[in-house]
């Protein structure tokens, strides 16, 4: 068995390049060595860890003790960083967006190829317990043919006082959080996506987007909504997930929620009921008899598989959890989502 510690510097050591420092304390196969940050304070900060700080990029480069280079600076920065360390030797960890656009991604993964070097996007939110919780309701059938999904975050404090704000350094909310829920979307429905139609919204006055709503359908005829909202003073479930056979549904990360299946076997037609002004037969609820309700299934999981997994990938010994072509099918749908966004049209795809 391949015992090597691979030797990882951080470049970007801001909100989540510290973050990636505390969850490597932890990973076994890795060593956080050192970190290069283009502001005094965050080297600061890194050198109160223990970390070698570097005076510039080009001496991570040209440190043959360095193993892996893992990206968290902001987005626009992502493809100049990474091509350099590919072409230097080094392996890559990149922060999502993995790049601005397909077309840097395509470049990213043909330096990879050229070079034998790992690049993998951390699309950490694979391990959210929230969404494991839906992909086994779904992958298990428990729902019965799943039609129509709804996933989105909602907050209330407007895009963070940083570089989001900017739309020449990939900011706005299409990108920050949208690639997320995108990600998972395609792991949920393997189906190609047939068509996209996008409203971004611009509530804030600010250059970029502070929220999304985009409508999905796909090959077969499966329908998907996808929010991302920073002004919602209440916000509206992470998850809806509705199938022939039942409805799930996650409120929040704490994964209050519930799974309500029905019994198909219940023929007798409804009762009509007195419903706020007027009377329905059509909205009545189902005999209490014939529903289940339980609770969300949890699920344990540990973000950490990613850089094991990283591990494995460079090493050989296992199939990648995050692959290139997933990062670049991402990037493509969110192109196509800005493209409907400004055109105020419908955009056919076969994704
Ligand atoms: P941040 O502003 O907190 O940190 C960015 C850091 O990068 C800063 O310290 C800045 O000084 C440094 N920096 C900027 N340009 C640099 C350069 N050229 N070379 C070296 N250092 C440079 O931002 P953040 O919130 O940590 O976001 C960083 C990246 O991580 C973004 O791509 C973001 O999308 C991603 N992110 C991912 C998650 C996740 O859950 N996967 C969460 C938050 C952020």
């Amino acid at each position: 068995m391949n015992d090597k510690i691979y030797s990882l510097v951080i470049v970007g050591y801001g909100g989540m390049g510290s973050q990636h420092g505390r969850k490597l304390e932890n990973v076994s196969r890795i060593k956080v060595t050192g970190v290069f940050d283009i502001k005094e304070a965050r080297q600061e900060a890194a050198r109160a860890q223990g970390y070698k700080i570097y005076e510039d990029y080009q001496a991570v480069l040209d440190d043959p003790s360095v193993d892996i280079v893992l990206i968290a600076t902001p987005n626009d920065s992502h493809h100049p960083i990474t091509i350099q360390a590919l072409n230097a030797g080094k392996h890559v960890i990149c922060e999502k967006p993995a790049m601005m656009n397909s077309q840097e991604v395509e470049e990213v993964m043909s330096a990879s190829a050229q070079t034998g070097n790992v690049f993998m996007v951390h699309q950490n939110r694979r391990w959210d317990e929230d969404y494991l919780a839906i992909k086994k309701l779904v992958d298990e059938n428990v729902l019965g043919e799943v039609f129509h999904v709804e996933s989105r975050v909602h907050g209330s404090r407007g895009i963070p006082g940083d570089w989001r704000h900017d739309l020449n350094r990939g900011g706005g909310m299409l990108l920050d959080w949208g690639v997320h829920l995108f990600d998972r979307l395609l792991l949920l429905f393997p189906q190609k996506v047939t068509s996209v139609y996008a409203k971004l919204s611009y509530i804030l006055g600010h250059e970029v987007d502070d929220g999304i709503k985009v409508f999905l359908t796909f090959e077969g005829g499966r329908t998907a909504l996808v929010e991302v909202g920073t002004t919602n003073f209440i916000a509206l479930p992470l998850w809806y997930v509705t199938g022939l056979n039942g409805t799930a549904m996650i409120e929040d990360w704490d994964m209050n929620g519930k799974v309500a299946t029905w019994d198909q076997a219940d023929t007798k037609d409804a009762v009509p009921i007195v419903a706020g002004a007027g009377l329905t037969k059509t909205m009545a609820p189902r005999s209490e008899s014939t529903v289940t309700e339980t609770p969300v299934p949890r699920i344990e999981c540990d973000v950490r598989d990613f850089y094991y997994n990283f591990v494995d990938t460079i090493e050989g010994t296992a199939d990648r959890i995050v692959k290139n072509e997933e990062v670049l099918r991402i990037m493509t749908l969110m192109e196509a989502v800005f493209e409907s966004d400004r055109t105020g049209q419908v955009v056919h795809l076969n994704l």
